[in-house]
């Protein structure tokens, strides 16, 4: 797939931020149209495995990675299937409906179901023989060649001037492809989830070698997954404006405010360089009511 990759390192500077602390964006919600973000890196090596098989995936109504990972096998001319948590909403958000105007066939299953099939476990197995041997990719991206892909984030500006990185975690695939990539910057994930502490664990399940360079902090979730407090929305809105850096209110949005209380915390050592990982999701943001944010 063609990217663009101009003007991907954003250097930026608020009012917040210490003088003696420099950060920058990598800004990978701008690289494609589509398929925005991290989850392009996490499907990558999934695509290329599944060759030409069909698709199938997972994911809940606000999924950033049925929207990617349909919009990806759009532009392979890959067969997508969507497994969906949860009954058919009368009528289907921003995030369904993209998924379905891209081609990919949405399939809505009980909560009790869909944990069983992401379990991957005899249910699993069933559907798989069933579906003609489909190409499963996990909820989240979440395997070995989706942590694969996002070793290569770090190659797409020279960043290696920066002390500091800073990502948001979701299933930690992210972060644990950015501390294989091996560049030995200290990286701190963001989680955006409330009391993940099996979280540490799943990262350590995908890392190629046992390291120290990271952690996860677990006090920014701003109540929650997929919640938003009227503090975030107004720093994403200053952000925004100081920036000129949309975020999204799920993920990106929590790691810029946490970096905003990090600074102010004094985190990082005076001459500390930090680079921001802005994974994408702003399709999320479409469920927010119009003039809610300023972007
Ligand atoms: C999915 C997503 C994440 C979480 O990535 P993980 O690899 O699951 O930790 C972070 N940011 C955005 C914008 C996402 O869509």
């Amino acid at each position: 797939m063609h990217f663009s990759t101009k003007d991907i390192l954003q250097p930026f500077h608020t009012t917040w931020l210490p003088g003696n602390i420099q950060a920058a964006m990598l800004r990978l919600d701008t690289i494609h149209p589509l398929v925005q973000g991290n989850k392009w890196f996490k499907l990558k090596y999934n695509l290329e495995a599944a060759g030409n098989t069909r698709i199938v995936t997972f994911g809940g109504a606000y999924s950033n990675h049925i929207v990617a990972t349909a919009a990806a096998c759009r532009l392979y001319g890959l067969t997508s299937v969507g497994i969906i948590r949860g009954e058919k909403p009368a009528s289907p958000g921003h995030t369904l409906q993209k998924a379905a105007e891209l081609g990919m066939e949405l399939h809505y299953v009980s909560r009790e179901l869909y944990s069983q099939l992401k379990s991957g476990g005899e249910m699993m197995q069933l559907m798989q023989h069933l579906l003609d041997q489909a190409y499963v990719i996990p909820e989240g991206g979440h395997n070995a060649e989706g942590a694969r892909g996002c070793e290569d984030i770090l190659k797409l500006a020279d960043t290696s001037a920066f002390t500091h990185i800073l990502c948001a975690v979701g299933t930690g695939t992210t972060l644990a492809g950015l501390v294989n990539a091996g560049t030995g910057q200290h990286i701190t994930g963001i989680s955006a989830l409330k009391g993940a502490f099996s979280l540490e664990q799943e990262v350590e399940n995908l890392l190629k070698a046992p390291s120290s360079q990271w952690r996860l902090l677990h006090d920014f979730h701003e109540g929650g997954y997929a919640k938003h407090s009227p503090e975030l929305i107004s720093f994403m809105n200053d952000f925004y404006r100081e920036t000129g850096i949309p975020t999204d209110k799920v993920y990106t949005g929590k790691m810029a405010l946490a970096f905003r209380r990090l600074a102010e915390q004094s985190y990082f050592p005076a001459g500390s360089r930090v680079l921001l990982i802005h994974s994408g999701g702003l399709q999320g943001n479409e469920s927010l009511a119009p003039g809610v944010l300023c972007f």
